[in-house]
Formats: C-alpha cells, sequence, structure tokens
C-alpha cells in the first residue's frame, strides 16, 4: 500500500478533503501555518458564504453540516440583478420547485470551524499546526516538504490546498493563469430599515458593484466592488461612520443603515492553475481555481473538488498513481473552467465604463436568456438558476 497523503493548508478545501479520506485507510498528514486555536475558532473575516444546494450536501455526508449552529444557516430564496438606476431587474430563483430555496448563506468562519471540528482527533489523521511548508518536491518515486522549522516529511501524494497564492505550487513548477482585477471587495455586516424578504440582490452601478446578501431579519451582508483605495479608505472608518455612506451608496433602497462589522476589503485576483495535477501531486481549492467572488462559487467548487478527488483516491493501493490523478483533474477542469471563464468575462464588461460595453450589458440583462449570464450573473448562488424578469419598464 502507498497511502500517505501530505496536504498543504488547512482551509476550507484542505479540510474538506482530509474529512472526506478519513475513513479510507489513508496515513493523512496536514499541514497549516496558523495555529490550531486559530483554526478551531477562527474570527469572523466578513465573508459569507453562498452555498448551493450540492454543497449542503456534501457538508452533511461529510458530517459537518450537524456541527453548524442551524439559526446561523440563513434561507436565500431569490436573487435579484439591477444596472445602475434603471428600474429593469432580473430574478433568479429555483427552477426545481416553486418555493424552494436557492441555497443558504453561511459565515466563512462558522464553515471553517465545523471543518475543523470534524477533523481534528480523527484517527489517521495528523495536524501539523503553526507550520510552513517552505521547500516541496514531487516526483515518480514519491514526495516530500521540509517545514520551517526543519521538518522534513515524506509521502506516496502531495495536495496543494494553500490558497490562489499557492507556494507549493509555484515550488513544484506549476504555473498559474493570474489576473489581477485591478479592485477590492469590500464586506460589512449591516443593521438596516426594510426588510430583505430573503432576497440577495446584486446591484452593477456606475464603476461599482453592490450586492446584499440577506442574513437574519433586519440584517444583511453589504457587499461593495471598489477600486483599491477608495475600499482602504472605507475600511479605515470607524463603524459609525459608515452607516450613512452605505445608505447613501444603495440609494435608500433598504432605509436607514447601521454597520455591524466586521469591516474586512479583499483584494481581487483571478487564478487558474495551468495543471490541476502532476507527478504525485494534485491541486484543489483556490490552489487550482481561484474565482472571482461576484458569482459566489469559491469555497462551492473547492468542496466539489476535494469530493471528486477523495472518490478517486478511496481504496486505491496507490493514492499516488497518475491514472487516477488525471481523471481528477479531467473532471475538474471540466466542472469549473466554463464557469470560471463566463464569470472572467462578466467582470470584464462590469469593470468597462465604457458606453458600447454599458449598453450591452444592459441588452444582456434584458434578455436573461443569453448563456453568459445564465451561467455567469443567472448561475450565482445556485447550481442551476431560472433567470425571469421581473420588472421590465426601464
Ligand atoms: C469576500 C469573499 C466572498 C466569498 N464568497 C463566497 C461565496 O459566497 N461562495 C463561495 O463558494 N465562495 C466564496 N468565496 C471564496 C471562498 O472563501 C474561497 O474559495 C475559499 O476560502 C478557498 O478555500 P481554500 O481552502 O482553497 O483556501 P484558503 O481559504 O485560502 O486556505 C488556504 C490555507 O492554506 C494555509 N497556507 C498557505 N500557505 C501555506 C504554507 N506554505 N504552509 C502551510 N499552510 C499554508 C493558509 O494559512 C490557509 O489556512 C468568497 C471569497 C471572498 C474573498
Amino acid at each position: 500500500m502507498r497511502n500517505r497523503l501530505i496536504i498543504v493548508g488547512a482551509g476550507p478545501a484542505g479540510l474538506s478533503l482530509a474529512r472526506a479520506l478519513a475513513r479510507s485507510g489513508a496515513e493523512i498528514t496536514l499541514v497549516e501555518r496558523q495555529s490550531r486555536a486559530a483554526l478551531a475558532d477562527p474570527p469572523p473575516d466578513g465573508r459569507e458564504i453562498a452555498l448551493t444546494q450540492t454543497s449542503v450536501r456534501h457538508l452533511r455526508d461529510l458530517g459537518v453540516w450537524s456541527l453548524i449552529p442551524c439559526d446561523e444557516v440563513h434561507p436565500l430564496r431569490e436573487a435579484r440583478v439591477l444596472d445602475g438606476g434603471s428600474p429593469f431587474t432580473l430574478a433568479i430563483s429555483s427552477p426545481k420547485r416553486r418555493g424552494a430555496d436557492l441555497g443558504v448563506l453561511v459565515s466563512n468562519h462558522l464553515i471553517r470551524r465545523a471543518l475543523f471540528a470534524a477533523v481534528e482527533g480523527q484517527d489517521g489523521i495528523t495536524l501539523m499546526c503553526g507550520r510552513e511548508v517552505r521547500e516541496a518536491r514531487a516526483d515518480s518515486d514519491g514526495v516530500s516538504v521540509k517545514l520551517d522549522d526543519g521538518t522534513r516529511l515524506e509521502g506516496d501524494l502531495l495536495v496543494a490546498a494553500d490558497s490562489r497564492f499557492s507556494s507549493t505550487r509555484a515550488a513544484l513548477g506549476i504555473g498559474a493563469e493570474m489576473i489581477p482585477i485591478g479592485k477590492s471587495m469590500l464586506v460589512c455586516r449591516v443593521r438596516h430599515e426594510q426588510p430583505h424578504e430573503g432576497i440577495a440582490t446584486e446591484w452593477f452601478d456606475y464603476k461599482r458593484t453592490i450586492a446584499m446578501l440577506p442574513l437574519a431579519p433586519g440584517i444583511s451582508s453589504l457587499v461593495l466592488t471598489l477600486p483599491h483605495e477608495r475600499a482602504q479608505d472605507l475600511a479605515a472608518l470607524p463603524l459609525a461612520a459608515l452607516g450613512p455612506q452605505f445608505a447613501a451608496l444603495t440609494r435608500n433602497r433598504w432605509g436607514a443603515m447601521e454597520a455591524v462589522g466586521p469591516v474586512v476589503a479583499y483584494p481581487l485576483t483571478m487564478t487558474f492553475a495551468h495543471r490541476l495535477c502532476a507527478a504525485r501531486t494534485a491541486l484543489i481549492g483556490d490552489a487550482a481555481v481561484g474565482m472571482h467572488p461576484v458569482t459566489a462559487h469559491g469555497f462551492n467548487l473547492g468542496l466539489a473538488g476535494a469530493m471528486r478527488l477523495a472518490r478517486q483516491l478511496q481504496g486505491a493501493p496507490d493514492i499516488g498513481e497518475t491514472r487516477l490523478l488525471r481523471r481528477f483533474a479531467v473532471a475538474h477542469r471540466a466542472a469549473t473552467r466554463p464557469l470560471y471563464l463566463a464569470t472572467l468575462a462578466l467582470v470584464r464588461l462590469y469593470t468597462d465604463e465604457r458606453p458600447p460595453a454599458r449598453a450591452l450589458r444592459k441588452a444582456m440583462l434584458h434578455t436573461g436568456a443569453v448563456p453568459l449570464v445564465r451561467r455567469a450573473l443567472g448561475a450565482m448562488l445556485v447550481d442551476r438558476a431560472h433567470p425571469r424578469p421581473i420588472r421590465a419598464r426601464g
């Protein structure tokens, strides 16, 4: 048996893979630069993750879903897309049955906490926290990594799950498409006067996009995509000063607002690894495909990738066998590349303020049947969305 697996990165993707293989007989070592305390109880990071029904099913299968408090799971009934000041709205609802939710919203830190709780103490999993991988090597004979304290680990398969800027990927000589978007995404929980009714709103405004993601009654996550400096300036303001600014930015659509926080600005870069596998190596999570959050698929795709890889490795006499890794890579690329490209096209269209681009997006929004809209905008937050115009006066 060749079953020694080294996973670099105990983020949501690395933890999902470890959990999925926990009872497979693999001998798993998970190396993570953050401390055990930070993993066990991560602080809120402002990210509210829109989980598809498929992701919820995966988390249930992994025994992770029950570790997320029910009152922290917020149903997403419908998503609406607006363009600037136009009254036209594209509504996206579940195609499955009337009244069914599109998905749910759960805070990122709660997903990470639940995944860690499910992995910690599992037989066959060794967690090396507070340790950073500094060197990595892999060839057909085996893999090895060197940690910051000089420890060397050897194995039969190396999985890089160490973020979109993966240093393991770079150390192994695997390149990646890196596309800086030139904007930051600012996130902040807000309390607001008008009810959200479980409806997410994505709003493409002049030089910025705004999203309101519905959480508890009267509470939403406000998500602004802005030039870096503007995002940094807003993030530096005291919470009390932000509410009126947010209300003005959203044109008082939800009435008066109070910023609850935390306020976090994420600089945006999209990435796609040139290869998702190499000799005794596989890439998962953002290290494989780093999505733009606008279509809310990063974790959903990362989880799907971890499950896909785990299915290939279950019961294999040699978990680093090229045939298995290639099968994973082909399937994962096919499942992610079209959505990645559609998201990129959409991001480019919506960050272009020249008149032809503005006219094109208005036309696209009004013809919700356009495949790009359906694939990327329409697929926002859901497995297979059903777009329909609801107020075509503009
Ligand atoms: C604002 C925002 C909103 C989002 N909303 C959604 C959404 O609605 N739906 C959705 O599906 N996704 C969403 N995402 C994307 C999602 O958060 C990411 O795709 C997901 O967190 C990626 O998980 P990961 O495990 O691949 O990487 P990461 O979360 O980046 O984890 C990587 C881990 O590797 C560790 N590490 C790095 N280098 C080393 C090293 N050398 N040695 C040891 N450890 C190392 C890091 O400490 C980290 O813990 C959003 C992202 C943002 C920024």
